[in-house]
């Protein structure tokens, strides 16, 4: 029987192998579905770990509900119902200049908050006024010179910049803004302007109910953690998940009839530890994309060598549970984002048991503070007890925190977040166009296309759908025109 094998049991790795479970039945001929994971569970960044009644995500706190081909997919999977919104404290988001200081959504309340002065917030509103930028020149910019090009250099500094380090862990001026942020660009370029375009999308959409968060869609979770999603989909029985299973390498088998053989091409994996491989007929790389590069670098060179160029620092979660006492150091919201020059270690604290309160035992608090990324990778360098320490010191200076926590834990991801560096928009062509000439090897994950949880669970559905019709030779079908990757 012919063999789909998925590197990855991460969400996107698990949702390409539902999905090819399902047009599986439509195939002329079955295959099996194969998905191989190097650590011992299954997850990836979506880790959950509980611990006396405390639920923490090591990860991901919960993603932007704003995909329905991931809701299908869950609905699919009974899984659905296990769906939970974050209350309304996730609508109230904070960012530290000199203070503690809400960020408010209305202009006035916005311009009370002294976040940026009065000239800063003129040049703001004249957003609308701003002429389109042509597409060309905005393929160019990093998020930075798009946002002081629209809304002020004030605004680029104190706004957008700390931003960027609590979605990427990154720096606004190293990154594109089409690559890592194309809603925004689509704005400008459908509306003209951000403003008219964000009114105009309120407007129109449903997801402008319930909490929102960040640009559109509520955040959600699952009651049992992002994790659980993950193991759901692995015990659906719809397909194997073998866990400790690294890919070493993936090698083409070369057929002894020459270059004029118009067969199907075929799939080695070299299995890292154990002296055997596991053959395929297609493969979907679904793993972090420095990983990738590494396992596709035989089958397809140019495709590896476009992927290594993705820089993926390490970031560091660093979760502090404390008594019911100490919630009252923290004003009601989502949590806070602390800019670079505010000197401080921490890149942002999310008030975990305010939007989950399941997530602590009853009134207790639950924090999580983010380090590392782009902007400062040493920090992963420290020993927990040190990260630990030194969390505890910053949030304490912030928040006139007096308590000692009475939980801890540190996660570190040394490949967590890839930065979509002004090259990217480039990068992805050249690594699309090389897999047009690599058939039966298919890319997921969150390396090209997005970095949020639901975006690449859906690059792993669509990429898993492709696999499959391609696999089952399904006529006339997206997927097996290569140009429709
Ligand atoms: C600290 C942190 C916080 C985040 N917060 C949010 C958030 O709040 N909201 C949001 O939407 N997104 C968030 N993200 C991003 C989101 O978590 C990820 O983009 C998403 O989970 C990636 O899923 P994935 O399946 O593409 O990759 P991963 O989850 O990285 O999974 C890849 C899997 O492939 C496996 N693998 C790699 N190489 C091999 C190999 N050779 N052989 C076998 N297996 C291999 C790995 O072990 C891993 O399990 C966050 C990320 C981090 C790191």
């Amino acid at each position: 029987m012919k063999r789909l094998v998925i590197i990855g049991a991460g969400i996107s790795g698990l949702c390409a192998a539902h999905e090819a479970a399902r047009y599986r039945s439509k195939a002329a001929d079955g295959f099996e579905i194969l998905v191989l994971e190097a650590s011992s569970k299954v997850g990836g960044k979506a880790r959950t770990v509980k611990r006396d009644g405390w639920l923490i995500e090591a990860g991901p706190t919960g993603y932007l509900d704003n995909e329905p081909e991931f809701n299908k997919l869950l609905e699919q999977n009974g899984i659905l119902h296990e769906k939970v919104q974050a209350n309304d404290a996730a609508a109230r988001r904070y960012l530290l200049h000199s203070r503690l200081r809400e960020i408010k959504t209305h202009p006035l309340a916005f311009a009370r908050s002294r976040i940026i002065g009065p000239i800063g917030m003129l040049r703001m509103m004249a957003e609308p006024f701003v002429p389109r930028a042509k597409p060309e020149r905005v393929a160019l910019e990093s998020i930075w010179d798009f946002a002081s090009r629209r809304l002020g250099v004030a605004a680029a500094n104190k706004l957008i910049a700390p931003m960027v380090l609590g979605v990427f862990a990154g720096d606004a001026r190293q990154l594109s803004v089409s690559a890592s942020f194309p809603n925004l660009v689509a704005l400008e370029r459908d509306y003209g302007s951000l403003t008219r375009g964000m009114i105009a999308s309120r407007r129109k959409g449903p997801s402008n109910q319930g909490p929102r968060s960040g640009l559109s869609g509520k955040l959600v979770s699952f009651r049992r953690g992002l994790q659980s999603v993950a193991v759901a989909l692995a015990e659906s029985d719809k397909f194997t998940v073998r866990c400790d299973t690294k890919v070493q390498k993936i090698e083409a088998i070369t057929t002894a009839h020459g270059s004029n053989d118009r067969r199907p091409p075929r799939y080695r994996l070299l299995i890292d530890g154990i002296d055997s491989s596991i053959e395929a007929n297609a493969v979907v790389a679904a793993g972090e994309a420095c990983a990738n590069a590494h396992t596709v670098e035989k089958v397809a060179p140019e495709v590896a060598m476009a992927l290594s160029e993705i820089t993926t620092p390490p970031v560091v979660v660093v979760a502090l549970g404390f008594r019911p006492q100490a919630a009252l150091n923290f004003p009601t919201g989502f949590g806070v984002l602390i800019p670079r020059d505010q000197g401080y270690r921490t890149l942002g604290c999310i008030w975990d048991s305010q939007l989950f309160p399941e997530r602590s035992p009853k009134d207790h608090v639950l924090l999580r503070a983010m380090l590392g990324g782009s902007v400062d990778p040493d920090v992963a360098d420290l020993d927990d007890d040190s990260l630990v320490e030194l969390v505890s010191d910053e949030l304490a200076r912030i928040f006139g925190l007096t308590s000692l926590p009475i939980l801890s834990e540190v996660t570190k991801w040394p490949f967590a977040i890839p930065q979509y560096d002004l090259g990217h928009p480039l990068r992805v062509a050249r690594i699309e166009a090389a897999l047009e000439r690599t058939p039966g090897l298919f890319l997921a994950g969150n390396g090209l296309h997005g970095v949020a949880f639901s975006k690449s669970a859906v690059t792993g559905i669509d990429q898993g759908r492709r696999a499959a019709r391609w696999l089952g030779g399904i006529p006339n079908a997206p997927g097996t025109d290569p140009k429709e990757r």
